[in-house]
């Protein structure tokens, strides 16, 4: 797929951005480094004695910094393709498995019908064949239905291979086929590599007792690093949100992704932490679409960005209100990261209609220390803030 191709004129991340900044691999040992760094700044937050958080405070880590940027573009696409192929064995269209609330035995018949006929008048249909049968029972499920074709727990808590775990059934054949692109063995170490750094970084945050956001990158990598921080928070968010997810309010598809995303929180019951930002990749954003030809991802005016930006905090803060009825009320975390002042004021009051009180702690403000201070400086004698 076009879109998740390495392209030379684009290769310079850094063009039209000046809000973000860019990591390009260099080495192993220089995401060895990063992560070090990452660790150092985790234990600046926690601080010691009269300096310390006790938990209220914040470190952001970015993925690209951690392995080569280019396996998340490949997991990306193999994310893309894997919703086609769901789309054809089930007859929907577009959405993630998730959203299609598609129980497993409904997606193993329609897999049946779906497979041509000479593969199952052979007689070595899928029932009979182990290697399909057991893709069909290694599927992410619960009774309401399919979460995942794969078990991205399993890959990012085993030793397993890409390669490996997202094979797929050809439909014609009947034969087992990898779904994403080949990788080299050094590849699969290098994303072995950086699923190790997560983990690192995460088990430290977990005992330092500090939040790390992951933040959100470009398109032709968000799909995999959103995928695989939904996982790391399901690893690490058993007690309390530690890990948080960035959704870009500026993409169109943000609203959705993020009901998805609440909705496998609330499922596999572990808890929720997102950072809402607009976005900083815009203009590289519209010229990578334009000029490869694919619909350009983001919202067509400011207004739209801030409508969606708006939905998604009116969403979380429902959730928070029903949690809390349910006796369950620190379930999801929100920062509120932007200098935008009708955001700001919109999130106050609308805490105030939901009944969220700055000293439940569930929503915090961010802005970038030094750009904002006639937002942040009040906002800090009010509610929750801290220097990013
Ligand atoms: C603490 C913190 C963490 C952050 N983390 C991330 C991160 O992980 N990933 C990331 O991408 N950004 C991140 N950002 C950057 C953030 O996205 C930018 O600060 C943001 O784009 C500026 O938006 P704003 O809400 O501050 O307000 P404003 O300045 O009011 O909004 C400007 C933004 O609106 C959007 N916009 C402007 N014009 C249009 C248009 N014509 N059509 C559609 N949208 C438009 C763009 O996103 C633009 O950047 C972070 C910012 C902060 C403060």
């Amino acid at each position: 797929m076009e879109k998740y191709t390495p392209q030379r004129e684009f290769a310079d991340r850094r063009l039209k951005v000046s809000g973000a900044r860019t990591y390009f691999y260099v080495n192993e040992a220089q995401c060895e480094k990063n992560m070090e760094t990452f660790i150092n700044c985790i234990d600046a937050v926690s601080g010691f004695g009269v300096d310390a958080t006790y938990g209220t405070g914040f470190a952001a880590i970015k993925m690209t910094a951690l392995g080569r940027p280019q396996l998340l573009m490949q997991l990306s696409e193999t994310i893309a393709r894997t919703r086609q192929y769901f789309h054809k064995v089930t007859g929907t269209c577009g959405g993630a498995v998730i959203s299609s609330d598609i129980s497993s035995d409904v997606f193993k018949a329609r897999f049946n019908a779906s497979l041509v006929c000479c593969f199952r008048q052979e007689a070595i249909g899928p029932v009979d064949n182990e290697a399909v049968q057991k893709w069909l029972d290694n599927m992410t499920y619960d009774k309401k239905g399919l979460i995942h074709l794969f078990s991205w727990s399993g890959l990012i808590d085993t030793n397993m291979l890409l390669q490996d775990v997202f094979r797929v059934p050809n439909l014609v054949t009947g034969k087992m086929e990898p779904l994403i692109s080949t990788l080299t063995k050094e590849e699969e170490e290098m994303f072995k590599n950086m699923m190790r750094r997560l983990h690192t970084i995460f088990q430290y945050a977990q005992e330092r007792d500090v939040r790390v956001m992951v933040d959100a990158e470009q398109t032709y990598f968000q799909p995999a690093i959103s995928r695989l921080t939904m996982e790391l928070m399901k690893k690490y968010n058993t007690e309390k949100a530690i890990v948080f997810n960035t959704y870009q309010c500026y993409l169109k598809n943000t609203y959705n992704d993020l009901v998805l995303d609440l909705e496998q929180c609330y499922r596999q019951k572990f808890f929720f932490g997102c950072k809402l930002v607009r976005g900083a990749y815009m203009e590289q954003e519209r010229l990578r679409a334009e000029a490869l030809g694919y619909e350009d991802p983001i919202n067509p005016s400011f207004d739209a960005t801030s409508e969606m930006y708006h939905r998604c905090l009116l969403e979380a803060l429902q959730k928070i209100k029903k949690n809390k009825e349910d006796g369950c009320p620190t379930k999801i975390a929100i920062m509120v990261a932007s200098h935008n002042e009708d955001t700001v004021r919109f999130t106050i009051r609308n805490m105030k209609q939901f009944g969220v009180q700055p000293e439940d702690r569930l929503i915090c403000f961010g802005q970038l220390l030094g750009m904002c201070d006639h937002i942040s400086l009040p906002l800090g004698a009010m509610l929750s803030l801290r220097p990013h």
